[in-house]
C-alpha cells in the first residue's frame, strides 16, 4: 500500500465489467459477448457516415466541447416526454459521461463529508456501492426475496428509521432491476412514494426502451425523485458514454455544479443527437429482441437443471436447480465451458445473467449451454 493513500483504499476492487477477461485486446467477432447488456446491432452505416461526415465537415477538434448540453438536453427532454404524458424541459435534464459519472455526481451532492449513507438490495447494480466506497459513504445492504427479488420492505423501513450519523439519504433502486429482470412492483412504489422529502429516491431506468416501465410521470408531484437513464443500451451508443438524469431543476442545479466542466466529447454529443434524430430506425428492433427473449426464457426453463425468472429487459437471469452445497463451483464451470466455446455472459449472485443477442447468438446461447449441463448432470442433481 502506497503511504499517500487512504487506507480505506486498499479495501476496495476496481470495477470490472468483464470480470472473466483479463486482456484489452478488442474480442473476436466470433465471441458472442452477452455479459453487458448492450444492443447485438451496432449503428446502421447510413448513421456512421452521418457522424464520419459530422466529424470531418462540423466539428472543429480544436475546441472544446459544448459545456452546457443545451441542444442535446432539449432532444432528450422532447424524446421523455414521448413516453409519458409530461412536460420535461432541458431544465430538468443533466447529462453525464455515461449514466456512471451521474451516479457518482448524485453521490457527492448527497452524503459526501459523513452527510449520508446509501440503501441498496442486492442483487442490484454493483455500481452504486462501489461508487459509494471510493467516496467513503456507507452502503447499507440489504437481501431481495430469493424467490422472486422484491425487495424486504419492512426490513428497508427499518433500515432508513434505525440508520443514524449518517443517516440514509439516497436510495437507489433499478427499474427493472438488474441482474434480476423484475421491475418494481406496486408495493415497491407506494413504499418509494412514501419516503421523507429529505431521502433522495433513484430509479434507475437503464431498461426502459426494453420494459416500457417509467416513473416520470411522477416526477412533477416529486422533488425528492431523480430517474438515470443511458444512450447504452436500447439506442446502440455504449462506446460513446452517454447518459442522463432526469429531475426537479433544483436536483439538476445541484448535480450541475459536480460534474466536470467537459465531460461528454463533443463526438460523444453529435452521437447522441443523431441516435435521438433516428430514434424510431435505432429502436425499432426492440419488439424482435422481446420476441427472442420470450423465446429464449421459454427454452431455457424447459431444462430440468435450470430455474429462469421471467425478465422486463434485453438479460435473462438464472439458476442452477441443484441440491449440491458448491452451487457456486458448478456455475464457475458452466460459465467456463461457455466462455471456451465462446459465449461470455456474466456469472453473478450465484447465477448467470445472460444478454438477449441476436437469434443466432440465441440459438449458440442455448446450445452451448445445454451442452455445459449435460457435462455436469451425473453428479450434482
Ligand atoms: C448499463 C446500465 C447503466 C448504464 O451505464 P452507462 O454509464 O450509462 O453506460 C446504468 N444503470 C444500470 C442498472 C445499467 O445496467
Amino acid at each position: 500500500m502506497l503511504p499517500f493513500l487512504r487506507s480505506d483504499l486498499d479495501l476496495i476492487r476496481a470495477y470490472k465489467a468483464h470480470p472473466g477477461s483479463n486482456t484489452s485486446q478488442p474480442v473476436a467477432s466470433t465471441i458472442d459477448r452477452l455479459d453487458t447488456n448492450e444492443s447485438p446491432y451496432n449503428l446502421p452505416s447510413e448513421l456512421k457516415q452521418k457522424l464520419a461526415w459530422t466529424y470531418q465537415e462540423v466539428i472543429e477538434s480544436n475546441r472544446y466541447p459544448d459545456a452546457g448540453h443545451e441542444e442535446l438536453k432539449a432532444k432528450i427532454a422532447e424524446y421523455v416526454n414521448e413516453s409519458a404524458n409530461t412536460n420535461i424541459t432541458g431544465a430538468n435534464i443533466s447529462v453525464g459521461n455515461g449514466s456512471d459519472e451521474i451516479i457518482r455526481s448524485i453521490l457527492i451532492a448527497t452524503c459526501v463529508g459523513n452527510e449520508g449513507s446509501i440503501l441498496v438490495a442486492n442483487p442490484t447494480f454493483g455500481v452504486y456501492a462501489i461508487f459509494a466506497q471510493t467516496l467513503g459513504i456507507p452502503v447499507i445492504s440489504l437481501e431481495r426475496s430469493p424467490l422472486n427479488f422484491e425487495m424486504d420492505l419492512a426490513a428497508a423501513q427499518l433500515a432508513i428509521t434505525q440508520t443514524q450519523s449518517p443517516p440514509i439519504r439516497v436510495v437507489f433502486v433499478v427499474h427493472p432491476n438488474s441482474p434480476t429482470g423484475n421491475a418494481l412492483t406496486t408495493n415497491e412504489l407506494a413504499w418509494l412514494q412514501s419516503l421523507p422529502a429529505h431521502i433522495l429516491v433513484v430509479v434507475d431506468e437503464a431498461y426502459f426502451e426494453f420494459s416500457q416501465n417509467t416513473v416520470v410521470n411522477q416526477l412533477a408531484q416529486r422533488p425528492n425523485w431523480l430517474i438515470l437513464r443511458t444512450f447504452s443500451k436500447a439506442f446502440r451508443l455504449a462506446a460513446h458514454r452517454v447518459g442522463y438524469a432526469i429531475a426537479h431543476p433544483a436536483v439538476i442545479s445541484a448535480l450541475e455544479k459536480i460534474r466536470l466542466p467537459y465531460n461528454l466529447p463533443t463526438f460523444s454529443i453529435a452521437a447522441a443527437l443523431v441516435a435521438l434524430q433516428h430514434r424510431q430506425l435505432l429502436l425499432n428492433v426492440i419488439p424482435q429482441l422481446l420476441a427472442e427473449r420470450v423465446k429464449l426464457t421459454h427454452n431455457l426453463a424447459q431444462h430440468p437443471a435450470l430455474q429462469v425468472w421471467e425478465s422486463a429487459a434485453n438479460f435473462i437471469y438464472l439458476q442452477l436447480k441443484t441440491k449440491s452445497s458448491c452451487t457456486e463451483e458448478l456455475l464457475n464451470l458452466v460459465n467456463e465451458q461457455l466462455k471456451a466455446k465462446g459465449t461470455i455472459v456474466r456469472h453473478i449472485s450465484g447465477g448467470l445473467r445472460i444478454t438477449v443477442g441476436s437469434p443466432d447468438e440465441n440459438q449458440r446461447t442455448l446450445d452451448r449451454l445445454e451442452a455445459a449441463l449435460s457435462l455436469l448432470t451425473p453428479i450434482s442433481f
